[in-house]
């Protein structure tokens, strides 16, 4: 019997409550640092299954760590479960269409409910392989909370959560199927707060000091700064308090949150100071004070090459979901909903992965059926946005795939996830991606060369530093 063949037995045996802890964490669909009932959910599976739980990590109520087995090799699981705002939707609905009585609810429009339960899936099963084969060797299931927002992977990376490990494994929900081998940015935003006084805009605006002419000097500082920068950088803001809608008061006090991103985060941190000493002038020109609040900060994620070879050997081996007639169907009737942008672009992604003479057949099966396999050309190709898998890949040999759990060419952070990710075309994804990462962790226990070779990599590439960026 090959490995591939005991996992799938193994996780044949789970499947029920596998499907059912997707689906009910779809339905908790619960925000960064809320995901209680998600958290203890995956925790009372692990520890009726045998596992270790330490509860609380880095002080944030929904992080956790579950751990089975004892000895080398070390492996890591991460998993995600929080849900985003306004996305609440039916599952399995083929167009938008918020959940009854929740217009304005959250939803697992990233698809973390299944990024968390297919790893954890994946981690009972390793679980039964060691004990099975009495083999010595650790599995860790890292329960990362918010990662939509703040998440917590960094400080456990600073707090040594992941020292002893020897590798780490997750995956990202997707319309494509494959290997990650993108770069993605470094990040770090915070908030900048003016504070002035207030004053009659009309009678006696020389008594006031302007919070809100400190926000534009400072948008207006940041537009200039942004030529001279390193390329493949961004600085984003977003008003979070304007001061208030009186036209007829001077502004005495405005926030705004800011985000820088760049290709590695001493760049980012770099850019940051930059931004910060912008704000400092604009206090300065208006006569206000400013002062800043970290949010959040991620380093930028990078592959493990050693790592990623033997998530592609899994993944060449066990391939991605098969999807029926059914799925096929119902992912070709969310393109009703298309615009003809999001059509132009499924006729490049298509185009971009199938055969010349394949693609008009593809679009009326829109679900990908392809694996890319792991490019190590192209690791320092970027991939927009940014994940605190990052912190992880910097302290310990990291890699990620993505899989498909929604129609080719929908955007992620939308309905098209929540509502895929609830229905039968969620449930063959959950179950493909714990195949792929149960069968990696088996291939890391067969492999102590490779992981060798990871760990020599990854002390090439970061020095054996890491510094955390929150
Ligand atoms: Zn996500």
């Amino acid at each position: 019997m090959s490995a591939l063949h005991e996992i799938d037995a193994l996780l044949e045996g789970k499947k029920q409550e596998i499907l059912q802890a997707s689906d009910t964490i779809w339905e908790y669909a619960e925000l960064s640092r809320e995901e209680i009932k998600s958290s203890e959910l995956l925790i009372s599976i692990l520890e009726k299954a045998g596992f270790t739980i330490e509860r609380n990590i880095c002080g944030v109520e929904t992080a956790f760590i579950a751990s089975y087995g004892s000895g080398k090799p070390v492996m890591a699981l991460l998993g995600e479960y929080d849900a985003l705002a306004n996305l609440s939707q039916v599952a399995g609905a083929t167009e938008k269409c918020a959940c009854p009585g929740q217009e304005h609810g959250s939803g697992h429009g990233c698809g973390h409910n299944l990024l968390g339960t297919a790893c954890l899936a994946a981690a009972l099963a390793v679980k039964d392989y060691l004990q099975q084969h009495q083999l010595p060797g650790t599995i860790r299931y890292y329960g990362c909370a918010a990662e939509e927002e703040g998440g917590v992977k960094p400080w456990m990376a600073r707090d040594g959560y992941f020292d002893d490990c020897d590798c780490a494994f997750t995956w990202h929900p997707s319309d494509t199927t494959g290997v990650f081998n993108l770069r993605h940015y470094a990040d770090k935003v915070f908030y900048v707060e003016f504070f002035g006084k207030s004053a009659h805009a009309a009678a006696s605006p020389e008594m006031g000091r302007s919070a809100l002419d400190a926000c534009e000097l400072m948008n207006i500082g940041c537009n200039y700064l942004r030529e001279h920068v390193v390329p493949n950088s961004r600085i984003h803001y977003a008003y979070v308090d304007a001061g208030g809608t009186a036209y007829n008061i001077v502004q005495s006090h405005c926030v705004m949150k800011y985000g820088v991103r760049s290709m590695y985060i001493k760049d980012a941190e770099e850019i940051t100071e930059r931004v910060k000493d912008v704000a400092r002038g604009a206090a300065l020109m208006t006569g206000t004070r400013v002062e800043f609040k970290p949010l959040m900060g991620y380093s930028d994620c990078f592959q493990n090459a050693a790592c990623a070879q033997i998530l592609n050997e899994a993944m060449e081996e066990a391939g991605g979901p098969q999807w029926d007639d059914a799925d096929y169907a119902a992912a070709a009737a969310y393109l009703k909903t298309y615009d003809p942008s999001m059509l132009d672009k499924l006729a490049d992604v298509i185009k971009g992965r199938y055969p010349k003479d394949q693609w008009q057949e593809k679009k009326a099966y829109p679900l990908d059926t392809q694996v890319t396999a792991f490019d190590p050309t192209r690791l320092q190709a970027v991939s927009a946005g940014s994940t605190d898998v990052g912190d992880v890949g910097y302290v310990t040999p990291t890699a990620q795939f993505v899989m498909a759990t929604r129609t080719l060419a929908t955007p992620a952070h939308s309905w098209y996830q929540t509502s895929a990710g609830g229905s039968t075309i969620g449930h063959k994804a959950v179950l493909a991606a714990a195949r792929v990462l149960a069968l990696a962790c088996v291939k890391a226990l067969e492999q102590p060369e490779q992981l060798e070779k990871a760990r020599a990599e990854w002390l090439e590439t970061t020095g054996g530093e890491y510094h955390c960026p929150m």
